[in-house]
């Protein structure tokens, strides 16, 4: 084990003056805090300790009920759909202020309830909230139709018109950055919406629907139903009176929303599901900043991204020595306490997460390929995994093929272009790959061969708020960020009236 993580090891004290008081943890419905019909409540745990931070409202169906019918009465008949666009904007430019006013507050409920990094949570995942409600409040003035040229004598334009009620359904990995992905386009539209953050992670999105209150949200517009998947999830995607569930995490989970939606009023559906996305390694692209990206692609939100770079295919001739620089970066890593700025990953959301990456550890090892680095737990508390590569593993490994969402890597030589475009497509999910070469010739032919939703040259990780990102295959369908996002929780309508001379009068 490297010294730092060792130290890291040794040291995995909790920080606990940065723990803030949790002040909201009943449901949000209709504007006001409440408690769920039943009356149960769930534990939420700090990943650092599996210590109980708080006990949450437990919502299930009926709760969803009264937060959809809350939503409904504020689409059909409330202000918010109707308001005019610029007024809309003022409203999520304030909430986007409070937002601002509160960085510290929503990155440390970040940090205690998902081992999110503090400093990053403070530096970019809450500031960026506030950046992507912005923009979303700038485009809410900017929303309108087409005139269309008809080829008959008749006048015919389109109007763009809010989807309607949303039913919002988001895991664990950015909780307070899922909910603004979701929540800012369909504010922008001109919907409303139930949200249901993750169980693992329920308290940023209860504090950030107290601040929409406090920004002029009307009521109704956004609920917040705390809860389970089989329970609240499954009621959400299959209530008649929702318009659209857009939904984030895994594959399977989204096929029964999927079904769900289909089964019940064939509501529109919105998926963003799971990755294994390939970062490729030319053998003309610096080492330094290739082992960076490659290590920083896999243990990012301790892996449990959708978008880790979690197969790495190094071309043959730099292979043994970005091999050699990787695993010494690895062992450097420094691992441990999430709210301590020198570190760079912290643990696992929660107990589930952890055992789940430890078992497909576990199954690399008997499946055959080599652990390089890593593949142990850190610390005898908290839910803390070592970077870990392995190589000598194949397309079909369990390993290579699924998703594991943790810090765990494959790396893969390969020899030719046409072979690494082969592999690299050899998976289920389709969402992101990065390409690394200065032969900008060679950067462009792969891009457009890799079937992917978003492809990184030279970066990874290099999102925007104008930038979509959604996937191929398995990964789903629907876009989030950009106009693309703005348009899913938008529909057209066509009008159409005959003009003068027309046979229609
Ligand atoms: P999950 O897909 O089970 O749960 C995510 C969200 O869906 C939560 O809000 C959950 O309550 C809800 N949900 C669960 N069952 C539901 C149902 N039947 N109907 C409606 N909603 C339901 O994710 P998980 O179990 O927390 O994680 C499992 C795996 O999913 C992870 O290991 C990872 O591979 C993947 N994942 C992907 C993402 C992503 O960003 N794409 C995020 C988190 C997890």
């Amino acid at each position: 084990m490297a010294e730092n993580q060792s130290n890291a090891n040794g040291s995995l004290m909790t920080y606990d003056e940065h723990v803030p008081e949790i002040k909201f943890t009943k449901l949000f419905i209709n504007g006001e805090f409440v408690d769920s019909v039943k009356g149960s409540t769930f534990e939420t745990k700090d990943p650092r300790n599996g210590r109980v931070v708080a006990r949450v409202a437990e919502g299930d169906k009926e709760d969803v009920d009264l937060a959809v019918n809350a939503a409904r009465q504020a689409f059909d008949h409330g202000p918010w759909p109707r308001m005019p666009g610029y007024q809309k904007g003022r409203i999520m430019s304030k909430f986007a202020d409070l937002i601002e006013e509160n960085i510290d507050e929503l990155a440390a409920l970040d940090t205690i309830d998902a081992g999110k990094l503090f400093s990053v949570g403070k530096a970019r995942d809450i500031p960026r909230a506030a950046m992507l409600l912005r923009y979303y409040a700038g485009a809410a003035d900017k929303i309108h139709g087409e005139v269309l040229k008809m080829s008959r004598e008749l006048h015919g334009y389109t109007l763009r018109e809010p989807v309607g009620v949303i039913g919002h359904i988001i895991p664990w990995n950015f909780p307070t950055g899922m909910f603004f992905m979701k929540v800012a386009p369909a504010l922008a539209a001109g919907c409303t919406m139930i949200m249901k953050p993750a169980e693992q992670t329920p308290l940023s999105a209860l504090f950030c629907a107290h601040l929409a209150k406090k920004a002029g949200a009307p009521d109704g517009v956004i609920n917040v139903v705390t809860g389970f998947g089989p329970t609240a999830g499954a009621a959400i995607s299959s209530h008649m009176d929702i318009d659209m569930v857009s939904f984030t995490a895994s594959t399977e989970v989204g096929c029964k929303v999927m079904q769900a939606a289909a089964t019940s009023n064939l509501k529109q559906v919105s998926l963003e599901l799971g990755g294994k996305s390939p970062l490729i390694v030319f053998d003309d692209a610096d080492l330094d900043t290739a082992t960076d990206l490659a290590l920083a692609g896999v243990t990012y939100n301790k892996g449990e991204v959708c978008v880790a770079g979690s197969r790495v295919y190094v071309q043959e001739a730099i292979y043994e020595d970005f091999e050699r620089k990787l695993v010494a970066k690895a062992e450097a890593w420094p691992v441990g306490d999430p709210f301590d700025p020198k570190v760079q990953q912290g643990p696992q959301v929660d107990k589930k997460q952890f055992e789940k990456i430890l078992s497909y550890i576990e199954h690399g090892k008997r499946e055959g390929a080599t652990l390089l680095t890593g593949g142990e737990r850190l610390g005898t508390e908290g839910y803390y995994i070592q970077p870990t590569i392995f190589t000598n593993v194949k397309e079909d490994n369990v390993i290579v093929r699924d998703e594991i969402f943790g810090p765990v890597m494959s790396l893969m030589k390969f020899k030719t272009t046409e072979e690494v475009i082969k592999r690299a497509n050899d998976t289920r999910y389709g969402l992101a790959a990065g390409i690394l070469t200065k032969n900008i010739d060679l950067a462009n032919t792969v891009s457009r061969s890799i079937r992917a939703g978003i492809i990184w040259i030279n970066c990874y990780f290099a999102f925007d708020n104008d930038c979509p990102y959604g996937g191929y295959k398995m990964r789903g369908f629907g876009r989030d960020f950009g106009l693309d996002a703005l348009h899913k929780y938008l529909q057209v309508k066509s009008i159409v009236t005959p003009i003068y001379n027309s046979p229609w009068l």
